[in-house]
Order: C-alpha cells, then sequence, then structure tokens
C-alpha cells in the first residue's frame, strides 16, 4: 500500500502521534492538513508517550475519550491509538491513509526502534495502511522549528500521496533544524544506523536522593546537526522504513563553504573530520579553522599539525587531538559574554580556540618553561583576552571566582569539588576523569542543589598533578 496514489482531496486522513493530545505538533499536522483532505480523523494518546516504542497495553484497559468531533484521546500507547481508531473509531469508514506527529524531536537511525510515532506508523503499515511518521529535528530542544514543518508538511505530504511506494513499507520523514527557506529540497534516503551515545545525567534531587535520568541522544558523536542518517552503515537493516527528509541547504553548506573557506585543504579535511566526529557548533567549527595549529606544535611535528593527532609538546606533555578540544569546546557551550578558566594552558591551543569564543579566558599552567612558550603565541596571534599564571590549577584561580565556565585539560581521579566551588550556579565544567587506563570526559553542571554530571566519551589525557613543576 498505497498500489496507486492517493488523491487527498478525496482522503479520510487519520492522525495520531505519541506527544498527545496538547502537542504543538500534533496541532501543526491538524492544521496543515484540514485545507488539503476530505476529512481529518485523531485518534491520540490522552498524555505524552515518546519511546513507548511499538507497545501494546495489554493488562489494563483502555479508554476512548471524545474530545471534539473526529477529535479521540486513548489513554494508553500510540500503538492502542491506531489499533482502536482502525477498529473501533473508523471502524465504519476505515482511513485512506495514516499519519503520526509531528514529533518533537527526529527519529533517524536508532531512535525508530524507541519512538512511539514511529510505532504507531507501523502499527497502520501492518494494519494494511499507507503510513507516513513525521518528526522534526531539534537541536535546541526549547526552540523547535515548527514553522519549517509547517512549510513543508503539505509538500511531503502531498508527493508521497502522489507516488507509491511497495506494500509493507512505512514513510519516516524527518525534517531539519533549519529555517523554513534554507530546505532545498527532498531526499530519499535508507534506514541508518548510528550509536546511542552514553549521555546518562547523574544528579540529586531536592530531598537528596539520588536519581538518573536517560539523556538526550542529540548530542552523541557521529551525528552533524540536521543530517539524516548515516547512509551505508548499516543498509537496510531494519527493512521497513525508508526515510525521505527535506534537504537542508544549511548542512551543505557547512560542510562546502558555510564558515570561511581556508586554502589549506588538510586544514578543510580535518573541520571534515571533526563535523563527522559530532562537532556541528559552527562557532567552534569557525574557532578550529580560524587558530593555526601549526604554532603551538614543536617544529619537526608542524606537518601533522592538521592531522587528528595529539602531539608532544615537551615536559611529558602534548597538545590534545583537534577532535579532543573540539568536543569539549562544544561540550561547554561557552558565549561570548562568559568568564572562563582553563586548567592546563599546555602548548595554549585550547586556551586560543576559547579565546575566540568567550569574553576573558583565564590560564593556568604548572609548567613555566611551557606557558612562557604559550604566551609568545598568544602574543603572536594578538589574543589579548587571556590571562595566564603558573601555578597549581587544581586550586583554581580564587582572586578572579566565580567562572561561568571551567576547563580542566589533565585527567584528574575525580570532579575536583574546588573548582566545582568556583563555577557560579548554572555553570559547566567540562573535565576528564579517571585514572591511566580508563578515563572519560566528564560535562558537569552546577545547580543550586550540587552538580549533575553528564558522561561524555572515552578519552586519554595526561594527569593533573598538583602543585607547580620545578623546571
Ligand atoms: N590545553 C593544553 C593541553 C595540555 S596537556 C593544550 O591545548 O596544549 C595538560 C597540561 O596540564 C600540561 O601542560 C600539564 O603540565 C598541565 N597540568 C597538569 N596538572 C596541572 C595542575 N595541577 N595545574 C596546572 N596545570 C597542570
Amino acid at each position: 500500500m498505497p498500489a496507486k496514489p492517493l488523491d487527498l482531496a478525496k482522503a479520510r486522513v487519520l492522525i495520531s502521534n505519541d506527544d498527545g493530545v496538547h502537542a504543538p505538533g500534533l496541532k501543526l499536522l491538524e492544521r496543515v492538513m484540514r485545507p488539503i483532505a476530505r476529512e481529518v480523523w485523531v485518534v491520540v494518546p490522552e498524555t505524552e508517550q515518546s519511546a513507548a516504542s511499538h507497545s501494546l497495553t495489554l493488562r489494563q484497559p483502555l479508554r476512548v475519550r471524545r474530545v471534539s468531533r473526529r477529535r479521540y484521546a486513548v489513554d494508553g500507547t500510540p500503538t492502542d491509538c491506531v489499533l482502536l481508531a482502525v477498529n473501533h473509531v473508523m471502524k465504519d469508514c476505515p482511513p485512506d491513509i495514516i499519519l503520526s506527529g509531528i514529533n518533537r524531536g527526529g527519529n533517524i537511525g536508532e531512535d525508530v526502534t524507541y519512538s512511539g510515532t514511529v510505532a504507531a506508523a507501523m502499527e497502520a503499515t501492518l494494519l494494511g495502511f499507507p503510513a507516513i511518521a513525521l518528526s522534526l529535528m531539534t537541536e535546541d530542544r526549547h526552540a523547535p522549528r515548527w514553522k519549517t514543518a509547517e512549510r513543508w508538511t503539505a509538500d511531503v505530504v502531498g508527493r508521497l500521496a502522489a507516488a507509491t511506494w511497495p506494500t509493507n513499507v512505512m514513510i519516516n520523514v524527518n525534517f531539519p533544524d533549519v529555517e523554513a527557506r534554507a530546505v532545498t529540497g527532498v531526499e530519499i534516503t535508507r534506514q541508518g544506523r548510528r550509536k546511542i551515545g552514553g549521555a546518562l545525567v547523574q544528579g540529586t534531587d531536592p530531598r537528596g536522593e539520588p536519581y538518573f535520568w536517560i539523556g538526550s541522544q542529540r548530542v552523541e558523536p557521529g551525528l552533524p546537526a540536521g543530517h539524516g542518517p548515516r547512509r551505508g552503515e548499516t543498509g537496510r537493516r531494519l527493512g521497513h522504513a525508508p526515510v525521505a527528509r527535506p534537504h537542508p541547504r544549511a548542512v551543505s553548506q557547512a560542510a562546502e563553504g558555510g564558515f570561511p573557506v581556508n586554502p589549506d585543504s588538510r586544514k578543510i579535511r580535518l573541520v571534515l573530520q571533526l563535523r563527522r566526529g559530532g562537532v556541528t557548533d559552527t562557532r567552534v567549527l569557525a574557532a578550529m579553522e580560524r587558530v593555526p595549529r601549526e604554532i603551538f606544535v614543536p617544529e619537526p611535528f608542524r606537518d601533522r599539525a592538521y592531522d587528528n593527532l595529539a602531539l608532544p609538546i615537551g615536559h611529558h606533555q602534548t597538545v590534545s587531538q583537534p577532535i579532543v578540544v573540539a568536543q569539549m569546546t562544544q561540550a561547554l557551550e561557552v558565549g561570548e559574554r562568559m568568564k572562563v578558566l582553563e586548567i592546563g594552558t599546555g602548548s595554549g591551543y585550547q586556551a586560543a580556540i576559547l579565546s575566540k569564543l568567550c569574553r576573558r579566558l583565564y590560564s593556568i599552567e604548572r609548567h613555566r618553561p611551557l606557558l612562557a612558550e604559550a604566551e609568545k603565541r598568544f602574543a603572536r596571534l594578538k589574543l589579548t583576552n587571556i590571562t595566564t599564571r603558573v601555578g597549581d590549577g587544581t586550586l583554581g584561580w580564587p582572586e578572579q571566582v566565580p567562572f561561568e565556565r571551567i576547563v580542566v585539560t589533565a585527567a584528574a581521579v575525580d570532579v575536583p569539588p574546588v573548582l566545582v566551588g568556583q563555577l557560579t550556579v548554572g555553570g559547566v565544567m567540562v573535565v576528564p576523569v579517571g585514572d591511566d587506563d580508563d578515563q572519560r570526559l566528564v560535562r558537569v553542571l552546577r545547580t543550586e542543589y550540587g552538580i549533575e554530571t553528564e558522561d561524555l566519551n572515552p578519552v586519554r589525557f595526561v594527569p593533573l598533578v598538583p602543585g607547580v613543576a620545578s623546571d
């Protein structure tokens, strides 16, 4: 299904979703479909059912509440809704097509196995109806670009209705997180696969009890903003979900020259590597492109400056891999008005990147000769908003507290409490935590009640050593 193209003007459309009866994405989809379809029916969950996947309610009764004409709410899952719609609510007037959405948040790669939005469309497909799941990618979940979905829904649904697609295939549409006018077209892709990040947020509730919160999947590495599933990794592994996505011009621009083009092809290659590694923040990418890394590495390694490698800088220390610098900087979410503290100046490379993104950077290094070199580089590059000192970074910089952001570029055994104490409430620290064999980047958010930590990717840093070095 559909064996033949569907005339939407004559079609009875059923809408379901997983965000529930009050969801803005539902209202949007109804608003777009009403003028172009003969009839629009809505059967949706009473409450949000995100990540309910294809679950059925078998151990408790279900109730169907008539909200208004052709609008119903069910106290169950998206799958329950579609089943009840087809077998009960619309028994005598079956739908011609079933739409699910528009979900707040994308459903690509592995998402489709968790998603209630996709499950509703999957259930519809299994019941023999043509079905389309619709989702809006959101990098910032507080500000979904509904206008983009609103502008493109009729177009995409119209094209799909006018086409035919194989029996038992459902369509999964993802609108990109770009302005409506930045969308350049519609692209059919295959179902992709991606690794779900270890974004487990741990915190303490106001009563002092610990809790875990399964964090956002949108921040994981390997998925550039607005990109559809990565192709060619698993091909048709799930086999049921071709994916149509409007193609964001913004994405192709970013990859091909949305930020200033540098003639050095090695630099361009590195920036593309960073994007593939999940660094999507264009401010971070632009800073990485603007700061000449060759100045920060010793002469024998200059021709490797744009390889994605950690390189020795003397005194048994290293300048971190570009991808790690970029990931740490991205995780720090530095604003241009912020005061930032770095522990471990080293070559000064990370400091130079940060200085492009913040108001003022303070940086501490325990090796005096390393700092002297770094300061020369800052002067040469005219980076005037960096203040440095030789000292023991584990003590922070008490004269300058508080800091809105702190980055530690050497591995601590645990999140350093002294440094947490120098953060503003709402401030963020990024710090590698662990021993030589097992280190993770940790993002620490200082809250009114203490801290919340989020584990990011595994890393390998030189250790944070207390005291000032004697050289
Ligand atoms: N950010 C640096 C990375 C340098 S490696 C760069 O971009 O090049 C880590 C640095 O942390 C080393 O230079 C090391 O000397 C320094 N370091 C380790 N323990 C420290 C401490 N307690 N206080 C200050 N610096 C420290």
